[in-house]
């Protein structure tokens, strides 16, 4: 693996959206790194070019049977004018670990941080800095080959975008309501739940749209199997608070391995608070909220961070979840974790990377 980088920079640089417009994932900065890997060579052509369009030829590989998978992480501005990285390295390490389970060829994921680095250098000045911004980046890898046949690729592209972003929270945070899904569901064991594959998010975009056309925020998804154990929420790990203890689905093989919830499970620690991962059936759920004792629902996910639950409806009630206000213990891993991400407490926990 040489660690050279083509650089073909732009001159033209594009306009920047105000902060205050600033959505999710709608523009991007004015480069994007690049790579190439074709069977007997590996990886290589590695490039930071001006963000462009590319050429795919109509029978690669990804369009017909979705080999692709994806990152998701954010570099944040500090008040000093630093730049900070949240735990990257274990986002390059998770992007080999869905490449292992779609049969896409491994990356160097230490490679993949000095790109990401050397492209965030140039793009410097579009990490934006107001109050909750910050600079999207997608890392991803698709399948190229021109190829009809189903098996793996032998050519593939690895890119990494960057999109400024808005304040999640612009309005304050305000508890979500969600409604539980029961017939579709997000994976199953043995399925791609714990990759970061692109055909997760196709799959569920149908039990997102029911409940966005009922006006609820997200789903909550159930097990594949016996639609009775609590999975995720939305595109977010789910943690509920019964009677002082913090609960959280564990690991199982469906379920997507969070870098916001490992870290959420480490501050509750450092906090002592205690915090268990296990099977969690959703009818437990329902009988705490019966007996007063379901305090605190959230999410958790790089783009929101975390995001309360204030209500939750299945086919046969609902549950309201701290009088639809955030709870005290969310908001202090909000408080605690946006403060290490830019830069504002102490990072005892050696999360963050300065550029
Ligand atoms: C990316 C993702 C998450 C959150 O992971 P983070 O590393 O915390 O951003 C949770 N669930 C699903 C399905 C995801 O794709």
């Amino acid at each position: 693996m040489t660690y050279e980088i083509i650089k073909e920079l732009t001159t033209t640089k594009k306009d920047k959206t105000p902060d205050h417009q600033l959505g999710f994932g709608k523009r991007f900065t004015d480069h994007m790194f690049s790579m190439d890997y074709e069977e007997g060579k590996g990886w290589h052509n590695a490039k930071i070019t001006e963000y462009k369009p590319i050429e795919l030829s109509p029978a690669a590989t990804v369009l017909h049977y979705g080999q692709a998978v994806f990152e998701g992480l954010k570099a944040y501005a500090t008040e000093a004018g630093e730049i900070l990285l949240f735990r990257p390295d274990q986002n390059f390490k998770r992007l080999n670990r869905s490449n292992e389970r779609l049969c896409i060829p491994a990356i160097d994921e230490e490679f993949a941080l000095y790109a990401l680095k050397e492209l965030l250098q140039i793009d410097r000045d579009w990490v934006p800095t107001s109050e909750g911004t910050s600079l999207y980046i997608r890392p991803f890898i698709i399948a190229t080959e021109p190829y009809l046949g189903v098996s793996p690729a032998k050519n593939y592209k690895f890119m990494i975008i960057m999109s400024p972003v808005g304040s999640y929270y612009a309005e304050g945070i305000n508890p979500i309501k969600i409604l539980v899904e029961q017939h579709y569901v997000r994976a199953v064991a043995g399925g791609t739940g714990e990759a970061k594959a692109g055909g997760n998010y196709a799959s569920s975009l149908k039990g997102s749209e029911l409940a966005n056309a009922q006006g609820y925020a997200q789903t909550l998804w159930l097990d594949g199997k016996e639609h009775q154990y609590v999975e995720e929420v939305g595109s977010m790990n789910i943690f509920f608070k019964i009677a002082g203890k913090v609960i959280t689905p564990a690991l199982n093989g469906s379920i997507l391995a969070g870098i916001t919830r490992d870290s959420m499970i480490n501050v509750l620690k450092s906090k002592n608070i205690p915090v268990e991962e296990r099977k969690i059936a959703f009818l437990e759920i329902v009988e705490a909220a019966n007996n007063g004792t379901l305090e605190e629902v959230f999410g958790t996910g790089t783009a929101a961070v975390i995001s309360p639950v204030g209500y939750l409806k299945w086919s046969d009630g609902a549950i309201d979840v701290n009088n639809g206000q955030i709870g005290e213990v969310t908001q202090m891993l909000y408080d605690t974790l946006t403060g290490i991400q830019y830069g504002k407490l102490e990072d005892t926990f050696g999360w963050t990377i300065k550029l």
